[in-house]
């Protein structure tokens, strides 16, 4: 038989994740943000099901040459735009549109002639301080992105730092700014990640662009993914491969760091760091065994881990276990491994076999 780690996806879910964005934000347009391979859902399986979107955010022009391929229509938008000018001629023959976010891409766009015009969002930093124009200099960067024959629709575009934090007076000023901004530069506007769209309704504008959310996972600090009615899209799954009593003092697995207070039944999962469990989850992660939560005891090692199977007497080789997904959250598990949600989905390895859920 194969090795039993899975992911199993949810197309029911994720499009139900989708009505939720819709929800929060009725009068905006969807970006569905599938980088990463759709957060490690997998990129085309992602745009098929959300097809519904009305337009995709990615990384890379491969990405979107992928979608295309796969016959996505929709608008495809470059996140972090393009990466040198000789890319301009295939973003224009794909339809692809880009983030502008440095002086070097307006020379590009400035350069490049004879290509069909490619849409393009100024980036505007208004507080991330990672990439984007600075306020003040984005009027004339505007100016010479309209002036260009390269250029076709010209949208206004931020990100936020620090959205998740609702009491964090960063994100208001950021609206200001970007909203001061678009008045005067008019074109669409798009601000809002996935917390912008849960807890900044002042920031949902023209386009939103939800990325954790749509996977349903909680974007926000303080408030879960069942309170905002989102499902997870992924439950990473594996069996119980072996049992065993152990008695009081024996230490379990690599570095001996766990060991037994008593007599006790201990599990073994066949997951591991390999399959992109997090290494460092520590004793007391909760893993679901039969649907019921039992601790992760020991180090995680490559291929599997143990588990304390003291509450569960009753449990034998093969039940299924969940590592994150349905009924435990994924935040749960990453903040235990002192990580965040979106690592732990992006890092499910390929040796995990998918399984698409049928929809019912
Ligand atoms: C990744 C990304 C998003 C989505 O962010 P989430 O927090 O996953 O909703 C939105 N906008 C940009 C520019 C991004 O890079």
């Amino acid at each position: 038989m194969a090795r039993p780690a899975q992911v199993r996806l949810s197309a029911a879910a994720l499009r139900h994740n989708l009505t939720r964005v819709r929800s929060f934000a009725p009068a905006a347009k969807v970006m569905a943000v599938i980088k990463a391979n759709g957060y490690g859902h997998g990129l085309t399986w992602v745009a098929r099901v959300l097809s519904e979107a009305d337009a995709f955010g990615v990384a890379s022009v491969d990405d979107g040459i992928v979608l295309r391929r796969a016959g996505v229509t929709q608008p495809v938008c470059l996140l972090e735009g393009f990466f040198q000018g000789d890319e301009l001629p295939l973003l224009a023959e794909q339809r692809l549109s880009a983030v502008v976010h440095h002086e070097s891409q307006i020379r590009d766009l400035e350069r490049v002639s004879g290509i069909a015009p490619v849409d393009v969002w100024l980036k505007i930093d208004t507080g991330m301080h990672r990439i984007g124009f600075d306020p003040q200099l984005a009027a004339d960067a505007a100016s010479r992105l309209r002036d260009c024959k390269a250029v076709g629709a010209l949208g206004l575009l931020s990100h936020f730092a620090n959205a998740d934090n609702k009491f964090d007076a960063t994100t208001s000023f950021q609206v200001r700014l970007f909203q001061d901004l678009a008045a005067s530069l008019g074109g669409e506007r798009s601000l809002a990640n996935s917390a912008g769209i849960v807890a900044w309704p002042e920031s949902r504008l023209d386009w939103v662009r939800p990325g954790i959310m749509l996977y349903g996972v909680s974007p926000v600090i303080g408030q879960g993914s069942a309170e905002l009615g989102l499902e997870p899209v992924m439950t990473l799954q594996s069996q119980i491969i072996a049992i065993s009593p152990r008695r009081k003092g024996e230490a379990i697995g690599y570095g001996g760091d766990w060991v037994c207070p008593e007599e006790m039944p201990v599990g073994v999962v066949a997951i591991g760091y390999g399959d992109g469990y997090p290494r460092h989850a520590p004793t007391g992660t909760p893993v679901l065994v039969n649907g019921r939560r039992v601790p992760l005891i020991g180090r995680v090692s490559m291929d599997m881990i143990t588990v304390d199977l003291r509450e569960q007497p009753g449990a034998s080789i093969g039940d299924p276990v969940v590592l994150w997904g349905a009924g435990l959250p994924v935040e749960e598990i990453a903040a235990r491994a002192g990580t965040i949600g979106y690592e732990l989905l992006c890092h499910v390895t390929p040796r995990v076999s998918r399984v698409e859920l049928a929809e019912c």
